[in-house]
């Protein structure tokens, strides 16, 4: 199976396959390739207030709105639980961060039926690019890390590899 029975996206088996493929295209081409890490703030919470079948829901919703986001070259997939990963080609970080912020807001502005109307959510994003001679692994992890950081700045936030991002890093 290459895709994720609850929501419809690649899952992790098959992101891994395109993980590695892209990264031989990026290093046969030397063109940028940037990984987004995208956990959702506060997941369990979710389940704990409003029950299991109220955050499949918003798992679904979620991923049908990140999937509109997605450009033809580009791959996003269910990583895990509440974590999803896209893959970015031909983008380098900064690219990569104007897209995962804008995920950020979307995610913001997300009802889902079932839920109260008032309800929303949220997510933290850690953004790494691909570096040309390491293992495809060692960017994951540099992603995870972003991811990390934005955790435990906050939440709700994009935190790249190398430097904060956004939101309360961007003064004024
Ligand atoms: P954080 O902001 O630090 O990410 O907190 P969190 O609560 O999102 O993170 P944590 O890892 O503590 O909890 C993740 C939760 O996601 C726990 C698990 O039960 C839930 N989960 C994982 N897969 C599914 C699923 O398919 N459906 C539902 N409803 N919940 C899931
Ligand atoms: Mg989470
Ligand atoms: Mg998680």
């Amino acid at each position: 199976a290459t895709h994720d029975a609850l929501t419809g996206l690649h899952n992790r088996r098959y992101l891994e396959d395109i993980l590695s493929h892209e990264c031989s295209q990026s290093r046969r081409s030397k063109s940028s390739l940037c990984l987004c890490i995208v956990d959702l703030d506060w997941f369990k919470s979710i389940n704990d207030t409003y029950g299991h079948h109220c955050g499949d829901e918003v798992l679904r919703g979620f991923a049908a709105a990140a999937a509109e986001m997605v450009r033809q070259s580009d791959h996003f997939g269910r990583y895990g639980g509440e974590e999803f990963l896209g893959v970015l080609t031909g983008t380098d970080v900064a690219g990569a961060k104007i897209w995962a912020e804008r995920l950020r807001q979307k995610t913001e502005t997300l009802t889902f039926p079932g839920l109260p109307e008032s309800f929303r959510t949220s997510v933290s994003i850690g953004v790494a690019c691909f570096r040309e001679g390491e293992d495809i692994g060692r960017a994951v992890l540099r992603a995870d890390d972003a991811l990390y950081r934005a955790k435990a700045a906050g939440r709700n936030r994009v935190m790249t590899d190398d430097a904060p991002a956004s939101p309360a890093s961007v003064a004024g």
